[in-house]
């Protein structure tokens, strides 16, 4: 099969034709309708060797972490069900995997694309408890549920309780992830919704998915930010602008780092980070994205464009979600 990987460090990602994945016990062989693109594999493409060495990541990587399709063989799911493939594995038997929260597993596995695997490719194995159906929902716009989606939606949760009537949250960074929490907010807060985006396009996208406003730096006093650059620049400013008893929640890795003491930021704040979402998250995000409360934004590729898809993800070229169709 065809798929693309990064093959050295530091080098543009590649495709190769690789054997078809098979099945191992308690896996199904899926084939690959959609993949989202993330910021997060440009991390991994900026990687020196010893980095990916130090995480265990070994090349080549077939990248890809939010992918979609059809199973062809498994052992409880039938074959022709659509499914979106959950990321966040786990050891399955420490107290979070055991909950659901896999996510924060003590001995998590390598996720697919990130370490294991991934998605950009035309076939994928995965644990059947990974794969979760999406019934008749269109696998492009279902793939980027899978982080683009769960990851705020999991951030949101955490603050959600004080997302009441009159609150402001503001949304810092309106790509893949940011325009998909700008949905998960206006259906399910009543808050007012500030977008944040250096980006015209992307403040443009904020308010056809539902922001009250724009605007192109951080300076709105808020109750919530959730800041998916997560740079020295935006936490700064987001200290700056967190109202008293607010939160402020770190999911973007620009690698930025809050000081946090008693007199800064402002009384009773609580700042977080979070990472992906857990199994029963991503089943409400599907619920959400099958009533039609949210919906991705996205721009299509076939695999051989992915490599052209990751540089205008770089170069902050693209809106929403870009998303590589396989086999087309
Ligand atoms: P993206 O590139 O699609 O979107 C980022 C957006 O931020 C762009 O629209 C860009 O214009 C905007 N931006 C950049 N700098 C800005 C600034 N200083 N002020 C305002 N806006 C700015 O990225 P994405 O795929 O949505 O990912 C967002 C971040 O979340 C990345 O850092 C990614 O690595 C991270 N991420 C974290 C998790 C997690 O579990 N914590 C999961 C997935 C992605
Ligand atoms: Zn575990």
């Amino acid at each position: 099969m065809r798929a693309v990987q990064l093959t050295a460090a530091r080098k543009p990602p590649e495709i190769v034709t690789v054997p078809d994945p098979e099945p191992g016990p308690g896996q199904a062989l899926v084939r690959v309708d959609a993949a989202g693109l993330c910021h997060s594999d440009l991390m991994l493409l900026d990687m020196p060797r010893g980095m990916l060495a130090r995480n265990g990541i070994r090349l080549p990587l077939t990248l890809g972490h939010e992918a979609a399709g059809t199973v062809i063989a498994g052992t409880t799911l039938a074959p022709g069900t659509a499914v979106v493939l959950y990321g966040a594995w786990g050891c399955g038997t420490c107290r979070s995997c055991l909950a659901g929260r896999d996510n924060y597993c003590a001995t998590p596995a390598q996720p697919p694309g990130l370490g294991s695997p991934g998605g950009l490719a035309e076939y994928l194995v995965a644990d059947e408890r990974y794969l979760l159906p999406i019934g008749d929902l269109d696998p492009v716009l279902a793939a980027p549920l899978a982080d683009a989606a769960l990851t705020p939606y999991h951030a949101i949760a955490l603050v959600r309780q004080e997302l009441t009537e009159g609150s402001t949250a503001l949304v810092v960074g309106v790509g893949g992830l940011g325009h998909l929490a700008v949905q998960i907010l206006r259906a399910l807060t009543p808050a007012e919704v500030i977008a944040v985006d250096t980006e015209p396009a992307a403040r443009e996208l904020a308010m056809t998915m539902g922001a009250h406003r724009t605007s192109a730096t951080v300076t709105d006093r808020a109750d919530v930010i959730i800041d998916f650059v997560g740079t020295q620049e935006t936490l700064d400013a987001a200290a700056a602008v967190v109202r008293s008893a607010g939160h402020i929640v770190i999911v973007g890795i620009g690698r930025g780092a809050l000081s946090v003491g008693y007199d800064s930021p402002a009384r009773g704040v609580s700042v977080s980070t979070t990472y992906w979402g857990t199994r029963p998250e991503l089943r409400e995000v599907i619920e959400l994205a099958q009533a039609r409360r949210i919906t991705t934004s996205v721009e299509n590729f076939t695999m051989d464009e992915a490599v052209a898809a990751y540089g205008r993800l770089r170069e902050r070229r693209l809106t929403g979600r870009a998303v590589v169709v396989p086999h087309r």
